[in-house]
């Protein structure tokens, strides 16, 4: 049975690359029919901190990730560290130097590795020098911790960042030393940001909380985050997760570093808004104003509901929907002052608006189709092309020249905001 791990440092939060690591074990597993197991590396007491510890798990159960199992947490182990240490001393394969104890490295052997991405991966241990185990303060290395335990566990498969592919040859001589068989080596590519740099806070959010915050949707940053280093085919880019699930294998991850387009995972997170049921999307995006304070419990639910309805297409984001939440909820309007400029103080802009209003408030009903009509006759009548109307319409009843269709948003205001929103311009 397949038995992966995902092995985070709790010293920061979980951040794009870390999340790809994870989903990558994850799917792998999920593939396989295997274990996904957590084990939480704090073994530098000093960084490790419980509030990153609480963010890393949230961000993994937020992206649906669950794993099986207790997960293991290393500062808990320094005994069976001791332990295995004290081993490899009696066998003279380490030594002492006063409390640390060091591992021999045998000079002049090749030692290797086949990694499931690069090949057989292989290293003249004239470039390894002894190695640490357990360190003057009696804490393990990082290299011999993640050995005892990835034996200790029955780690089938070791996926991880290849940052690490320089620690992988200590890791095999350290395995022959204890007697163990190494398990599977995936080294995953690094994620590099459009300017084909290290990711970093310059090009953008890089902890996945921070993407929560900017109104992103899991389902979409998974998908994301999937595509980053792995192709399905056909250009197949939107997917749900059990097709992933499906097709994931880790041999065909990329060798090469994968690039995080924020435009892309934008106009990803569009396309699930766009796909997502209007009903489910009002909720979703409800949580969301309630989390950033916008809203409370008084919250006119069907009214949100219409407006997500109308505003769906053109969303990216759940925060698109604040600005627009503002435009139907909040009492004072902001303007785009170009936009008033532009359509709202033309010679002709106080009478356009009052023969508007005119027409408005002569309605029996106020459904977008009468409105439509009103504005159709109202525009012949005066010879001018609709858009004359419509325009200025839309930024004295929103603030703003782009939003959704300009009837639906007057229907779903109503005729009493309308008409007031309209007068300011008369
Ligand atoms: N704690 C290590 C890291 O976050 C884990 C490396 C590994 O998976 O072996 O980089």
């Amino acid at each position: 049975m397949t038995r992966v791990r995902f092995a985070p440092s709790p010293t920061g939060y979980l951040h794009i690359g870390s999340a790809r690591t994870a989903l990558f074990n994850w799917l792998y597993a999920k593939h396989t029919g295997g274990k996904f197991i957590l084990r939480i590396e704090d073994s530098d007491k000093e960084r490790s901190k419980e509030e990153y510890l609480d963010e890393i798990l949230g961000s993994l159960k937020w992206l649906f990730m669950d794993w099986d199992e207790e997960f293991v947490f290393q500062s808990k182990r320094f005994v069976l560290y001791k332990k295995y240490a004290e081993r490899l001393v009696e066998e003279e394969k380490a030594y002492r130097e006063g409390p640390a104890i060091i591992f021999k490295v045998e000079k002049d052997k090749d030692v290797f590795f086949d990694d499931m991405i690069h090949g057989r991966i292989t290293v003249s241990t004239k470039e390894i020098k002894d190695q640490v185990l357990i360190k003057s303060d009696l804490t393990p290395t990082y290299n011999f911790a993640c050995v005892v335990d990835d034996a200790e566990m029955m780690i089938t498969h070791v996926i991880r960042g290849d940052d690490h592919i320089s620690n992988t040859p200590k890791q095999v001589l350290l395995y022959g030393a204890l007697g163990k068989t190494a398990p599977n080596f995936a080294h995953i590519p690094l994620i590099l940001s459009k300017d084909g740099g290290r990711m970093s806070k310059r090009h953008g959010a890089t902890s996945i909380f921070e993407y929560k915050g900017m109104g992103f949707l899991p389902e979409a940053i998974v998908n994301y985050l999937a595509l980053m280093g792995w192709a399905p085919g056909n250009d197949r880019e939107i997917m749900p997760v059990e097709e992933m699930i499906r097709l994931f294998d880790v041999k065909d991850v990329n060798k090469t570093p994968a690039t995080f387009d924020m435009d892309k995972l934008s106009w990803m997170n569009g396309q699930y808004i766009k796909e997502m049921e209007s009903s489910i999307l009002a909720a979703r995006s409800e949580d969301f104003l309630k989390d950033k304070g916008i809203i409370d419990d008084k919250f006119d639910k069907r009214v949100w509901g219409d407006v997500v309805k109308a505003y769906k297409e053109r969303t990216r984001t759940l925060d698109d929907l604040v600005s627009v939440y503002k435009i139907f909820f909040a009492g004072e309007l902001e303007y785009d002052e170009k936009a008033v400029e532009k359509y709202l103080k033309k010679a002709n802009s106080k009478d356009v608006m009052n023969r508007c209003k005119t027409a408005l408030e002569g309605l029996p009903g106020f459904d977008k189709t009468a409105i439509e009509a009103a504005y159709r006759k109202l525009a012949d009548d005066m010879k001018v092309k609709a858009a004359e109307l419509i325009h200025p319409t839309r930024v004295a009843i929103s603030g703003k020249t782009v939003g959704a269709g300009l009837f639906d948003m007057m229907e779903i205001l109503g005729r009493d905001k309308v008409l007031a929103r309209l007068s300011k311009f008369c």
